[in-house]
């Protein structure tokens, strides 16, 4: 990573809607905490950039491949035709290719469950998220599912490398094998193959219509789960769900040698952007998952503990987890409780 007179260059995208106002958040912890790491912030730009054919610049984009590491807030997707979507310029450019969403249930929080500590690993370049349909004749159209030993190969060695250097114990492919017996049987070959070089791990292979039935029965039963692409989709999002939803689902974007961009998975939340009523946990878990990756523990832990210290207490939550506390309180709460 790009260091910078003793710190750690980070791209930061605040991003759109209620962005800024959580990616100012972040910058005050980090400050409190005296966080080793300068920020190189990137909004969205104004107009297409004909190098990316997307809003998002060529500019930008080199600021994240310098640094490898960045953090990024929602990005509005601009209406009209003649662009890429943001997130697939990302994507795409930065060869992302999994995603990764820790989801823990928060102490005090009450959702249904109080024991979810599962960790989704989603594929993220292919599957049926190809982008390859087209209509047959009048009446029937076909839609291609793509999937590759490389790219399945690629984010089954991120999850078992991922499942280890994180102390987990199990790791669970998620699959349709007996209906897709190409497709999803190379996926499960492939999880297999890397299953074999690490041991110590426990593997298994789990439908994934049981897969649902057993999350909403007893997240508790999973640890980390690797997915081809719209399993991964849709699992990660009910995930989400069993710990209180979209204000509080951190998330990783991994590419080629260890380049990673964090983001929250929430959207812009334009009704109640300017209002300084986000949460911006989401971003500070995001924020936390980035400095992990950097290896930067100490400051990682500080800020996680805060952040299940003030939303336990219940003094100072805001209003999407019942509370009243502004942006700005939450985040003022936070640093009164770092090292407490
Ligand atoms: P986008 O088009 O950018 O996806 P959206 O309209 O789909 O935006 P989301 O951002 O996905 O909206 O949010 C859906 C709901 O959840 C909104 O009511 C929003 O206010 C709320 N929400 C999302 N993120 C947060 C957050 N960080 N803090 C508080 N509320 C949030
Ligand atoms: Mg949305």
């Amino acid at each position: 990573f790009a260091s910078h007179g003793g710190s750690i260059k980070a791209t930061l995208f605040p991003g759109d809607g209620i962005g800024p106002e959580i990616a100012e958040s972040v910058k005050q912890i980090f400050d409190a905490v005296q966080v080793q790491v300068e920020w190189d912030i990137h909004f969205v730009g104004k107009t297409v950039d004909p190098k990316t054919g997307s809003f998002i610049t060529w500019d930008s984009m080199e600021s994240v491949r310098q640094c490898g590491i960045g953090l990024k807030g929602p990005m509005a997707t601009p209406i009209g035709k003649g662009h890429k979507s943001l997130n697939l310029t990302l994507r795409k450019e930065l060869g992302l290719y999994a995603n990764v969403r820790p989801c823990l249930s928060i102490p005090g929080y009450k959702t249904r469950y109080d024991n979810v500590d599962l960790v989704t690993i989603r594929e993220n370049t292919e599957g049926e998220y190809s982008g390859l349909e087209h209509q047959v004749v009048k009446g029937v159209v076909e839609s291609l599912k793509i999937i590759t030993r490389t790219a399945s190969k690629r984010v089954a060695e991120y999850a078992f490398h991922y499942a280890k250097l994180h102390g987990r114990k199990r790791v669970s492919a998620i699959h349709k094998a007996n209906i897709m017996k190409k497709t999803d049987g190379l996926f499960l070959q492939c999880c297999r193959e890397v299953a074999e070089k690490y041991p110590d791990l426990v593997y298994e292979e789990v439908i994934i219509d049981n897969c649902c039935m057993m999350l909403v029965k007893n997240p508790g039963l999973f640890d980390v789960l690797c997915m081809p692409n719209l399993y991964g989709d849709i699992i990660s999002d009910l995930c989400a769900g069993l710990i209180g939803g979209l204000g509080l689902t951190p998330s990783g974007n991994i590419g080629d040698n260890g380049l990673a961009l964090m983001e929250a998975v929430h959207g812009t939340a334009p009704d109640i952007a300017g209002k300084n009523l986000a949460n911006p946990t989401a971003i500070l878990l995001s924020s936390v998952m980035m400095l992990q990756h950097l290896k930067m523990t100490e400051p990682a832990d500080m800020i996680h503990k805060s952040i299940l210290k003030t939303i336990a207490e219940g003094k100072y939550r805001t209003g999407d987890l019942g509370g009243s506390a502004t942006c700005t309180d939450y985040t003022k709460a936070l640093i009164d409780n770092l090292g407490k």
